[in-house]
């Protein structure tokens, strides 16, 4: 099988910086991830004066690469999917003008092996609004029936259930789709997961067909693609921002805050002023208790092998889903191989040695060479990787208006409707400049 990747972010989008008579004020912008990041573009586009401060010395937050010295490569702190129908992570794209750094999958194939029945398929998804594949039993996933994918009525209504409490736990499907696509989108177990925000993703992407669920794949890792571009248009026009810059507490009074103090600098608040706070939720509640937040997260561990011969995974995909083992996604980036382990907070608790063991097992038997040793390896935890995406905690998340008028919040996390996705992020960044325009 041979993919081509192609662009799909349109170049040259002629983004007008709106330019504004009146003074409006300063946005000062607290956290660099992505949310931070689209907060702070979309409101330079707006005409304001932006500032953004970030506690460590690197943007990006839970999505970035940096150069690993074990691996000698650049590496992302994690896998990250992005389909091509997360309309916001596009807009990001366009406003930035950037196109080198990300293409997409042609054809649309998601590809799963089942490591204990040695079995692998590939998920071919139609190209328009019906999923005709449910009805080709030759395209289903094996060992489904039309029926079991009848569920997806179930979860378009769904409230407040759990994604198991509305399919059928018993079935083949469970652990061939519901669980995988549980774990991978809200990084929490399909027996906990969120049926509504599952629901949203898949009416988002997949169920709209294959231009809707096409991979974006980067080409030079997470921060060259979506950090980077957005640091460079940020100071292009005239925004600062400043790094190891740990926001500790805020000055406030009942309806406004009056000043932002940082490890080393407080800033009075002026009239027209704003801050955004784009922060995850466990400093939110540090900082403002008063703010609900969700409370449980869910650990992600990704290993990253360095194989120098650069073996192709089953029908030379980019990337695989694997089932029945403790290894979810398989990704290949030229000669790292990444696995990304979701919903993994007991998994996360191993040692490195242990945990490289036990995946690098499972990749040998993906590539095909069992009794291969194992190679140069990083292991990788991202303890608080995203919130525990239950219908409870889904609950909790606020809007991004606060009882404070010039305090605003933005992050996955927050009341987007979304799972907490770089989409998420990115769309809660979009969603806030809108409330202070208008
Ligand atoms: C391993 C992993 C895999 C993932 N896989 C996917 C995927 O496949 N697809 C997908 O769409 N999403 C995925 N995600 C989720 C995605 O990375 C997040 O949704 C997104 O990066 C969140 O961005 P954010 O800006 O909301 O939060 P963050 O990235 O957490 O940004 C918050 C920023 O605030 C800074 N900060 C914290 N406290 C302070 C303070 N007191 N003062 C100043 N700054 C502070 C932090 O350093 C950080 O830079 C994954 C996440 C992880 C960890």
């Amino acid at each position: 099988m041979s993919y081509s990747i192609q662009e799909v972010i349109p170049r040259d989008v002629d983004k007008v910086l709106i330019n504004r008579a009146n003074d409006t004020g300063t946005v000062y912008v607290v956290g660099a991830g992505l949310a931070g990041l689209s907060a702070a573009v979309s409101c330079v586009l707006k005409g304001y004066r932006v500032q953004v401060f970030e506690s460590t010395n690197h943007a990006g937050g839970r999505c970035r690469s940096f150069k690993d010295k074990i691996l000698g490569r650049t590496i992302n702190n994690g896998n990250h999917l992005i389909l091509s129908g997360n309309l916001g992570v596009k807009e990001f794209l366009a406003s930035l003008n950037t196109a080198d750094n990300f293409k997409a999958m042609h054809p649309v194939l998601f590809n799963f092996q089942d490591i204990i029945n040695n079995e692998s398929w590939s998920l071919r998804p139609s190209n328009g609004r019906i999923p005709w594949w449910i009805f080709d039993p030759s395209k289903r996933i094996p060992r489904t029936s039309f029926i079991d994918y009848l569920a997806l009525l179930k979860l378009k209504f769904a409230k407040d259930e759990n994604i198991a409490a509305l399919v059928n736990p018993s079935r083949p499907i469970f652990d061939r789709l519901w669980q995988p696509l549980s774990q991978a989108v809200l990084n929490t177990d399909a027996h906990e997961g969120s049926a509504a925000l599952i629901w949203t993703m898949l009416s988002q992407t997949l169920l709209k067909g294959s231009d809707a669920c096409r991979p974006m794949l980067t080409t030079a890792g997470l921060s060259a693609a979506l950090v980077d571009p957005a640091i460079s248009f940020l100071t292009t026009n005239n925004a600062t921002l400043k790094f190891s810059m740990k926001l500790k507490s805020l000055d406030k009074n009942n309806d406004k805050i009056g000043s932002i103090n940082f490890n080393e600098q407080a800033i009075a608040l002026k009239e027209k002023d704003k801050v955004i706070l784009a922060l995850p939720p466990n400093e939110i509640s540090n900082l403002i208790p008063d703010i609900p937040t969700p409370t449980k997260t869910n650990a992600i561990v990704n290993v990253h092998f360095r194989l120098d011969d650069r073996p192709i995974l089953p029908n030379n995909a980019p990337f695989i889903g694997i089932i029945g083992g403790v290894a979810h996604w398989l990704f290949k980036h030229d000669d790292i191989y990444s696995v990304t382990v979701s919903a993994a907070n007991y998994f996360a608790e191993k040692s490195n040695e242990e945990i490289s063991k036990i995946i690098w097992k499972e990749v040998a038997k993906v590539i095909g060479d069992d009794k291969r040793e194992l190679p140069l390896f990083r292991v990788i935890r991202e303890m608080r990787a995203t919130f525990a995406q239950t219908p409870d905690e889904n609950n909790r998340r606020p809007d991004s208006r606060t009882k404070w008028e010039n305090l605003f919040l933005a992050g996955d996390w927050t009341n987007t409707g979304l799972p907490a996705t770089i989409e998420s992020a990115i769309v809660s960044g979009q969603k806030v400049a809108e409330i202070l325009y208008k």
